[in-house]
């Protein structure tokens, strides 16, 4: 069944005769001065100047979204234009009788969404796939979706029931703060960067009223707890804490004024996001309590502490390295702040414990200096990991509707975009499988989907060539080997591989792929794989360290041993005692490395996106500077390049912008068959195909 109306699939036939007459008008009009042009599909002809010239002039006059076929094109303003976002505004989208016909804005994919699940004839699940670089608005968009559906979704009528509704969609819009808080850096490219992919899926009850959320988060950078670039910061919390404790606070968390801490980076630059108080209350709301919050800033100071532990050099092999002088006093504080024992933590972070031989007898080894660090980088890790996915799980409980107070949902999906930098590594690499393989769900449902439908219904149609990436998904991920299989596979067999080797190796056992691009100029060993948005070169040295991601069980054994009631929670005891020093040699177990859980949990989301009917928003960063009214040409048009924006619209444009199934469009057309000489009498029940035979007649074709 064909329903789709200029690009927006449509869960009811709401184009009428009226508007197809609008259609035609504008059609004959004559063309529109460019910043006019609501519609890509209707820039003549469509190229990536044309479309890259509407966009500017769009851009220019504030005017931010543009329709591409089935994509929204949004430009980031890099200023806030509150009547765009204002509660009037998105009831006008609401109450509009055909939305898609007042000017193209995220609120026109919000109601569009809304009334397709709305559909009582086949409700369907809906997702809004939001991609964009770094700062392009991803989750500023995905925000002011959240906001939408609160309004818009409210609970209606008597006071009470508006209580409820209002309790819920606040606290679902609370959990926004939290986790940019928790999960939010200033980065070089956007001073309030999500450093981990989200998923949120908006629970909708019977009658459309949003009863719950869930959310999904994917692949946090921890990293950076322990290590950040030079220019960028830690996650935003550390700061809120540092500037926004009262003084009985900085007692307690040993957090005086002005202290330094060399996780701390650029304390001195002034955020919006640096806001403690509304991180707090968002968090009361959301029913973290205030002595558990306390539990978690004071957890939090006790890494910034440990994050001042440094070791020196023993000189010595059988000596663990002394502390350096400043750092005696932190490692205390940072024990005291996470409720450890000092001295096990300082062996812990010096003495690596192994077992070996065949009595499993137990060896202490000191680490070497940089060993040290590894393990005192790990263990914030480590805690810092644990505690947002607990805050994840918390906000989850706090907002999850019962199964059975909801039926159908609309799910935002606001992950990373294509990342190519200097020197990529593990994290890119995932980053941009997510990449691609987004690209094809995106291709799948939309261009692959819509040529063949166009040929299965016998329409004359000349096919535009789109990239299809699934060789470039093969070499990242296909079987039997793979990038992502040949990592894997010096993870599993813990083999002393050297980053040359890596390289050889893949460059070897893939030589085939048309992807996988010459290696030429690079010093240092790397690989390159041409993604459908460009070519990236993949540093190899530390990629399988990276994928193993080991935790050393010493330390994960020393945090069972806090005697802090969150780190309790986050580090709960074995339940039964198991040997757990490090086992030597090929004894280990297999591992799940970080590609193979990241692997799995991509595959669960498309999945759940295949079970819906997707809509995409394409953000556009219009510079890199973060400047109003600045409009980069080559950077825009890199970025349309990478989203294959073009192809899409050569598409949506070659195709028919006005679906109406045959049986609706018999309902309104039945009529003209029934006049024409000789025909049939209507046929009670369903026409027996579906009506295209009838449709065929009424034209007469
Ligand atoms: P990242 O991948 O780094 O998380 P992002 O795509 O999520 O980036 P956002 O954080 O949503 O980017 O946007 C970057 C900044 O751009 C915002 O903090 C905000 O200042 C500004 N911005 C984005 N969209 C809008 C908008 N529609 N109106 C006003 N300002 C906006
Ligand atoms: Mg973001």
């Amino acid at each position: 069944m064909l329903q789709q109306v200029n690009g927006h699939s449509s869960g009811s036939d709401a184009h009428g005769g009226e508007s197809l007459r609008e259609d035609l008008q504008e059609f004959l009009g004559g063309e529109a001065p460019l910043h006019q042009l609501d519609d890509l599909t209707k820039v003549n002809p469509v190229t990536l100047e044309t479309v890259l010239r509407c966009l500017q002039a769009r851009y220019m006059a504030d005017t931010l979204y543009t329709s591409a076929g089935c994509t929204l094109v949004a430009l980031n303003p890099f200023k806030p234009i509150p009547q765009l976002y204002s509660p009037e505004l998105m009831q006008e989208y609401h109450a509009a009788p055909q939305p898609q016909k007042l000017k193209p804005h995220i609120f026109t994919v919000g109601e569009q969404t809304y009334r397709n699940v709305k559909s009582l004839i086949e409700p369907v699940n809906q997702s809004i796939v939001v991609s964009g670089e770094s700062g392009a608005g991803k989750t500023w968009t995905s925000r002011c979706l959240m906001k939408f559906y609160a309004v818009v979704a409210a609970s209606p009528t008597s006071w009470e029931n508006h209580k409820i509704a209002e309790r819920i969609e606040q606290r679902i819009l609370n959990s926004n703060p939290v986790m940019e808080a928790f999960g939010n850096a200033c980065t070089l490219r956007n001073n309030n960067s999500s450093r981990f992919g989200k998923f949120i899926q908006l629970q909708l009850n019977r009658a459309q009223q949003m009863t719950g959320a869930a959310v999904q988060t994917y692949l946090l950078e921890k990293t950076r707890v322990a290590c950040q670039a030079s220019n960028e910061r830690n996650f935003h919390i550390f700061y809120q804490i540092c500037k926004g404790a009262s003084a009985d606070e900085r007692l307690q968390w040993h957090l005086p004024e002005g202290a330094a801490f060399f996780w701390l980076p650029n304390p001195e630059r002034t955020l919006e996001e640096d806001c403690f108080e509304v991180t707090r209350e968002a968090m009361l709301h959301l029913g973290i309590d205030a002595p558990t919050q306390n539990n978690i800033f004071q957890a939090l100071a006790g890494l910034l502490h440990l994050g001042n532990t440094r070791f020196a050099d023993s000189g010595n092999e059988a000596q663990p390295c002394p502390l350096m002088d400043d750092a005696k006093c932190s490692v205390r504080t940072s024990a005291s702040l996470l409720r450890l024992p000092e001295d096990p933590l300082l062996e812990t972070l010096r003495i690596r414990t192994i077992r070996a031989g065949r009595q499993q007898q137990v060896f202490r080894k000191p680490c070497s200096r940089a060993e040290c660090d590894t393990r005192r980088d790990c263990l914030a890790k480590l805690v810092y990991a644990r505690l947002f996915d607990w805050l994840v799980s918390v906000i989850n409980s706090s907002i999850c509707a019962d199964p059975d107070s909801w039926t159908t949902f609309i799910g935002l999906l606001d992950v990373y975009g294509f990342e190519s930098f200097p020197t990529n590594s593990l994290e890119q690499l995932c980053i941009n499988y997510a990449s691609e393989k987004l690209q094809q769900h995106f291709v799948a449902h939309y261009l692959r989907a819509q040529q063949e439908e166009y040929t299965a219904e016998g329409l004359e149609w000349s096919t535009v060539s789109y990239q299809d990436n699934q060789t470039c998904l093969d070499l990242i991920e296909g079987s039997p080997v793979s990038i992502c299989s040949l990592i894997n596979e010096e993870c599993r067999l813990n083999r002393p591989s050297s980053a040359a080797q890596l390289q050889t190796r893949i460059e070897s056992a893939l030589a085939g792929s048309p992807c996988l691009g010459h290696n030429k100029l690079s010093r240092e060993p790397s690989f390159i794989v041409v993604h459908y948005a460009g070519s990236v070169r993949y540093h190899t040295a530390g990629l399988v360290e990276k994928n193993k991601d080991p935790i050393p069980p010493e330390l994960t054994r020393l945090l069972q041993q806090s005697q802090d009631p969150l780190l309790k929670v986050l580090f709960p005891a074995d339940p039964e005692e198991k040997s757990q020093e490090e086992p030597s040699g090929q004894s280990r177990a297999p591992v799940l490395t970080v590609v193979s859980k990241f692997k799995a949990s991509l595959e669960q989301l498309l999945q759940v996106l295949h079970s819906t009917t997707p809509h995409y928003i394409r953000c556009i960063k219009p510079n890199g500077q973060g400047q109003a009214q600045m409009f980069h040409q080559e950077e825009v048009l890199s970025q349309l390049e990478a989203c294959g924006l073009v192809e899409t619209i050569h598409i949506s444009a070659a195709g028919f912008p006005i679906r109406v199934s045959h049986r609706n469009f018999l309902k309104r057309y039945e009529l003209l068959r029934r006049l024409r000489p000789g025909a049939a009498p209507s046929p009670h029940g369903p026409p027996p195909d579906e009506g295209r035979s009838a449709s065929r007649e009424a034209l007469g074709s």
